[in-house]
């Protein structure tokens, strides 16, 4: 195995996680509003992918009215300022793991449990950028995303 450990995250990370959303979104002048905030809150909580309906389920566990709209475009806000990865094959969000640097995610995508892995990677963007000009490929910054199976699930524990 080539080092690759999954992160789960203790509360003193989200508390750190959500510091820095705030510095961001500070320094930017982005309006990160407390639902927006909250919102982040229980996708850097859950510390694996989580699909729009289930944070829409927790925000009415603890008191929110919030509807789908609501919750899509927060999480649309969140995509916007870096601070959470859609992953279209899951159809769920993950908070970003390094805010605030400019990166193309790179996300290993557990197809067992679930899970998933942002890895810091800099050579990908610029070998995905290089290959999409050669064939005129206009590519958006989505997160790529590479299907396979977690250290945990390969040793048989979920
Ligand atoms: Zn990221
Ligand atoms: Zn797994």
């Amino acid at each position: 195995m080539s080092g690759l450990r999954i992160k789960y995250l203790k509360p003193a990370l989200v508390a750190e996680h959500l510091a820095r959303a705030d510095a961001l979104c500070a320094a930017t002048g982005a309006r990160l509003t407390p639902l927006r905030r909250r919102v982040l809150e229980l996708v850097v909580r859950s510390g694996r992918p989580v699909g729009a309906y289930e944070l829409l389920d927790q925000m009415r566990a603890c008191g929110h009215k919030g509807a789908p709209p609501t919750v899509y475009r927060a999480l649309d806000f969140l995509q916007q300022q870096g601070l959470v990865h859609r992953i279209a094959m899951a159809n769920a969000y993950v908070a970003c793991s390094h805010p605030g640097c400019d990166h193309h995610a790179l996300i290993f995508v557990c197809t067992e449990c679930g899970n998933a892995l942002e890895l810091e990677e800099t050579q990908v963007k610029a070998s995905v950028a290089a290959r999409a000009e050669a064939v005129g490929f206009r590519v958006p910054g989505q997160p790529i995303e590479v299907a396979g199976t977690c250290p945990l699930c390969q040793e048989g524990r979920p």
